[in-house]
């Protein structure tokens, strides 16, 4: 299959043409074995309300209608290639689940789809999701997204020159807000001990370490030293109470 595909505006990639059609049906499987495909996807007018709201399809090469109609003709070939690229677009705001008159979800499906693609290690998942390590390892240390210790100015050099005025005394800044943010520049608020034993808990179970350690084994470690020694610690404090 050469060039354009109908609807879907990208060629196949070579990488997605040298893989073994064996291998491709079988990532596209493990998509639609998910629990959630078949609340996902009920059928397809085809009226492209879900690709007119998408908020993705402003700025890049990407529609929602498009995911649905090649699950529905079970196109394998273009399915494996989104998997690559195409899927990361998607800002999983599901106004396209909201809006479709049939209910679909092509915001769900994406999700499946690329915790396929993160569980099989794709390279090009990895690449896209290195420069999220930093929000990753935040995320998954401290149960915050984001801390005033990472907004650097040269991260974001296009907030402009005003942003090395701002992170200057930062801990003081943040002293001077008069409600609780947890005084902290590291962390935005605190969270339990507790609540945090219970996240990992979760992770575990539903195999969210053992993605992460497929697709960025160094940040798993650093991951994992903290996981155990907060384990450790709430294991500590439970026999305590006891
Ligand atoms: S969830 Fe994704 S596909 Fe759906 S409207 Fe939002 S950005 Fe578009
Ligand atoms: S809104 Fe629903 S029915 Fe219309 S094209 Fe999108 S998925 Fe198909």
């Amino acid at each position: 299959m050469d060039g354009h595909i109908y609807g879907y505006n990208l060629p196949i990639s070579e990488k997605t043409k040298a893989v073994p059609w064996e291998e491709k049906v079988r990532i596209v499987e493990e998509v639609k074995s998910d629990f959630r495909y078949k609340e996902y996807i009920f059928g397809c007018l085809n009226c492209g309300v879900c690709t007119a709201s998408c908020p993705s399809n402003r700025f890049f090469d990407y529609s929602p209608r498009e995911i649905v109609q090649r699950f529905l003709e079970e196109d394998v070939e273009v399915l494996y290639d989104m998997m690559h690229e195409y899927i990361w677009a998607c800002s999983q705001c599901f106004t396209c689940w909201i809006r479709c008159p049939f209910v679909n979800n092509p915001g769900g499906l994406v999700a499946i789809m690329r915790e396929v693609a993160v569980r099989n290690a794709f390279e090009a998942t990895k690449d896209l999701l290195k420069p999220y390590g930093r929000v990753l390892l935040k995320v998954m240390t401290t149960g915050n997204q984001l801390s005033a210790d990472m907004l650097q100015p040269d991260f974001f050099p296009d907030w402009g020159p005003k942003m090395a005025d701002n992170m200057e005394n930062l801990r003081a800044k943040r002293l001077a807000i008069p409600f609780d943010v947890g005084k902290s520049v590291k962390t935005a608020w605190e969270v339990s001990l507790e609540t945090a034993v219970e996240m990992y808990t979760i992770w575990r179970e539903t195999g969210i370490f053992e993605m992460l350690e497929k697709l960025d084994p160094n940040l798993y470690n650093v991951i994992m030293d903290i996981v155990e020694e907060n384990e450790e610690r709430y294991e500590e404090l439970y026999e305590e109470e006891e």
